[in-house]
């Protein structure tokens, strides 16, 4: 339900196409492959993704002798599920380990980096776990009092220092007094300055190193919000972010307040990323584990 709803813009914009498509040409032929493949690069499904898949779609049409253009729409639906799942295994949440498993949440100002730190908090909270958050971000001027609000409004603890303070200090305290607690998830905000890329990694590398000291194999996930809304951009940055830390997953933020929702098969595809969750709202519970199936049969429901 919340993934209809969610993609209700890129299902008008993506699929009314494919419909309209369908009903032009009837008849699979060249120039309806070629409308097609317009039609999946304006929804950011990506250029690499697009050929590959209309690769695919031509040689499956031809395999299943498909002429009727009607019939076409289940292929695309299969192999756009096929190109997701290729090559890597199913880890779309999170690996949970026994003890304190720590998450770094990276991402660049604005795409919804502390709004998915509450939603995730409130998502683990609902099931049972106790969680902690780490303000790491203590460049950006209110930050730290917006991760506050949100603990707030979720009812976890919040580990602070004052704003300008060391981010690895911050993540020191935070980790210490999760463990001496006991808590099973501390979800760590950072920084999101991509304006210096050394300084960056510098940062990361930093916070990583005190983290890891403290519990060996941790953090057990760096998660990276990506905002949909910004399509090729968001590329880019995850790019970045991929050279400068490990990226284990990817959560897509605003997938509501977009018609070109392809962009989570360009993600996969391009970069080898698991999208872990989407983000479908503003509210604390439009977050949701990304399910692939789900995910492509809602863009033709
Ligand atoms: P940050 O600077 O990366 O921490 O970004 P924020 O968490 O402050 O979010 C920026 C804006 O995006 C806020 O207005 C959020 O309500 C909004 N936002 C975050 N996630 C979503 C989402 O999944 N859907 C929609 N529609 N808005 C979102």
């Amino acid at each position: 339900e919340k993934y209809k709803e969610g993609l209700a813009k890129t299902r008008t914009g993506f699929t009314s196409k494919i419909n309209d498509l369908v009903a032009k040409y009837r008849k699979v032929d060249e120039d309806f492959f070629e409308e097609l493949e317009e039609i999946l690069l304006q929804a950011d499904v990506g250029f690499e993704t697009v050929i590959e898949l209309m690769d695919d779609l031509r040689f499956e049409v031809q395999r299943k002798n498909v002429k009727d253009t009607s019939n076409v729409q289940s292929v695309i639906s299969e192999k756009l599920v096929e190109i997701y799942q290729a090559g890597d295994e199913e880890v779309n949440e999170i690996n949970f380990v026994d003890g304190l498993t720590v998450i770094l949440m990276v991402g660049v100002n604005g795409v919804g980096k502390t709004t998915t730190i509450g939603k995730l908090a409130h998502r683990f909270k609902n099931e049972g776990k106790t969680v902690m958050l780490a303000a790491g971000d203590t460049f950006r001027a209110g930050a730290i009092e917006q991760l506050d609000v949100w603990g707030k409004r979720v009812g976890v603890d919040v580990i602070k220092q004052s704003e300008g303070s060391d981010p690895a200090a911050v993540m020191y305290d935070a980790v210490r007094s999760a463990k001496s607690r006991g808590v099973d998830v501390l979800i760590c905000d950072t920084a999101g300055r991509l304006q210096n890329k050394v300084n960056l990694m510098n940062e990361l590398q930093k916070v990583h190193r005190v983290i890891s000291r403290e519990i060996p194999g941790a953090p057990h996930e760096v998660l990276l919000a990506l905002d949909a809304t910004t399509g090729q951009n968001a590329m880019l940055q995850a790019q970045t972010f991929k050279e400068v830390t490990d990226v284990t997953g990817i959560v897509l933020t605003k997938l509501d307040g977009t018609a070109k929702g392809g962009i989570v098969l360009a993600i996969r595809n391009k970069l080898k990323i698991p999208v872990k969750y989407v983000g479908l709202g503003e509210k604390l519970d439009d977050l949701q584990p990304f399910d692939a199936q789900k995910y492509v049969y809602g863009l033709f429901a």
